[in-house]
């Protein structure tokens, strides 16, 4: 593979090459460029170009150039679910182009309309007004749970508003990146959306280079850590969506049948590596054993396999060190913890981990209190409202919540004391665009998705004349 940038793909001279490996298989299948500092240094200059061109565009020719890119994203879906499915081995894959063009439509739209203070004569003699102009070159980094999905999140809000932006994929996960990029540039201007490929090293020049005003980051917490403190240097804008700890906090009057599904759904569900997976379940002790059989029971019919298993409801771990470091947590947990069912690899081709349930485990255990991001689902109980509060806000995460109550008084007293940037309430993992995706603590700050999300990528400039 090559990098995109400038409207074409590009050897990435003088750069090192990483292999890219079928998570389903384990084998090799192709190379990437680990991006050298020359190699990113030509994508942001390439930026830098077009966007003197592209932040003159009108929100309307900008709205009219992203829907046909939406539209061309449709009609490329079978090359696209394609790329996907090689580099997640997940048949999820497929839903996440549709998820990517409703994102490319509503920033479309949403640029259109952003909205601010009213002009008006604050001082005497003076009319001020606000603009709200684009930031400049956006310097993107995304992981690899949804690879396709997160290359629309990042940059269509920055394109809309009339950004340029060089993105980088995760180094394990690059082809529909850069397969968008392809499709895109044949209706947006050259430079206004490059990728570049490669890993940490890669991304670290990007953050360093003084081209971008910004820089996005979808990844870990010690990641978001590393860039920001990079960032700090030049004093560049930063947004961080970090990892989740989801409390799912289950009281003793929830619907059983429900909640049991939302969990298995909202846990299990890309193999578990979502950063919003309900994978901490926090139960009344009224209802904990009869919730922790029904969970079992559950799985007992759930599968992993690959994207031609129909039957499988979740496919492999990303990579290798993902694997290992899934089956890390289990092969260190504490005495008191009990693996109820799961626990293993499954097979020994790629990288498959057994739908997994932990129960008994405490709250300073390092399954309670570290993300995952795999097939495992840890069950703790709670006495009364109050613990299980302070219990789902013990975690330095703030990504993600639910709440499952038949009470309705209740689930609103704790969606308010719940400390996460969403509570949902007898649901879990929806992600309307049109509602803002972000948390709170070390799960990061600013928001992707939503009027906030295209917000995070204008500046405000206050304008005033003197008339007199
Ligand atoms: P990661 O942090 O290792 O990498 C994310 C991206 O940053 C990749 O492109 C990577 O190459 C790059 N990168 C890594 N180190 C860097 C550095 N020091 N400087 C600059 N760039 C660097 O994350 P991952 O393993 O690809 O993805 C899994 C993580 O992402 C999980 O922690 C998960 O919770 C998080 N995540 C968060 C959200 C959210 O919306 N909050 C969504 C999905 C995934």
């Amino acid at each position: 593979m090559s990098n995109f940038v400038d409207g074409k793909l590009t050897q990435a001279e003088q750069s090192d090459r990483h292999p890219l490996v079928d998570p389903v298989t384990g084998e090799e299948y192709g190379t990437a460029p680990a991006s050298s500092a020359a190699a990113v240094d030509a994508a942001m200059r390439s930026a830098a170009n077009a966007f003197e061109r592209w932040r003159a565009t009108t929100p309307a020719e900008r709205q009219a150039l992203l829907l046909r890119v939406a539209d061309a994203l449709q009609s490329r879906l079978p090359d696209l679910v394609r790329a996907e499915l090689r580099q997640t081995g997940s048949r999820g894959a497929a839903n996440e182009i549709p998820l990517a063009g409703d994102q490319l439509r509503f920033f479309a739209g949403a640029a259109r309309a952003l909205q601010g203070l009213a002009a008006g004569e604050y001082a005497t003699g003076h009319t001020s007004y606000v603009r709200r102009e684009p930031l400049g070159v956006c310097a993107q980094l995304a992981p690899w749970n949804y690879p396709m999905m997160m290359a629309a999140l990042k940059s269509a809000p920055a394109l809309a508003a009339g950004n340029t932006v060089v993105l980088k994929p995760a180094e394990s996960t690059p082809a529909t990146a850069l397969l968008f990029a392809e499709i895109a540039a044949e209706i947006l201007p050259p430079g206004v959306l490059n990728v570049v490929c490669g890993g940490a090293e890669t991304g670290r020049m990007m953050v360093e280079h003084p081209i971008p005003a910004a820089v996005s980051l979808t990844g870990s917490i010690a990641t978001g850590v590393d860039v920001a403190t990079t960032a700090a240097a030049s004093l560049k804008r930063v947004q961080l969506e970090l990892g989740g700890k989801t409390p799912v906090v289950v009281f003793a009057d929830a619907d059983l049948d429900a909640t049991v599904q939302g969990i298995l759904t909202g846990a299990l569900s890309n193999a578990g590596q979502d950063c919003t997976a309900a994978s901490r379940v926090l139960v009344a002790e009224e209802l904990h054993d009869e919730l922790l059989a029904a969970l079992e029971a559950g799985v007992a019919a759930v599968r992993t396999g690959g994207p031609d298993d129909e039957s499988a409801l979740y496919g492999p771990l990303n990579n290798a060190d993902q694997l290992a470091r899934v089956s890390g947590f289990v092969e260190t947990l504490p005495d008191h913890a009990r693996v109820v069912t799961g626990g293993h690899r499954v097979g020994t081709a790629g990288y498959f981990f057994a739908p997994t349930i932990i129960a008994d485990v405490r709250e300073d255990d390092r399954v309670s209190t570290e993300e995952i991001f795999g097939p495992v689902i840890t069950v703790q109980r709670f006495r009364t409202e109050k613990e299980a509060v302070r219990l789902a806000n013990s975690v330095v995460h703030g990504l993600a919540s639910s709440v499952w109550t038949t009470d309705h008084a209740r689930a609103l007293r704790v969606s308010a004391e719940l400390d996460f940037g969403c509570v949902w309430v007898n649901t879990h993992l929806m992600f309307p665009t049109e509602m803002p995706h972000g948390g709170f603590k070390h799960s990061g700050y600013g928001k992707d998705l939503s009027v906030y999300g295209l917000e995070e990528y204008t500046r405000i400039k206050h304008v005033m004349h003197r008339f007199a």
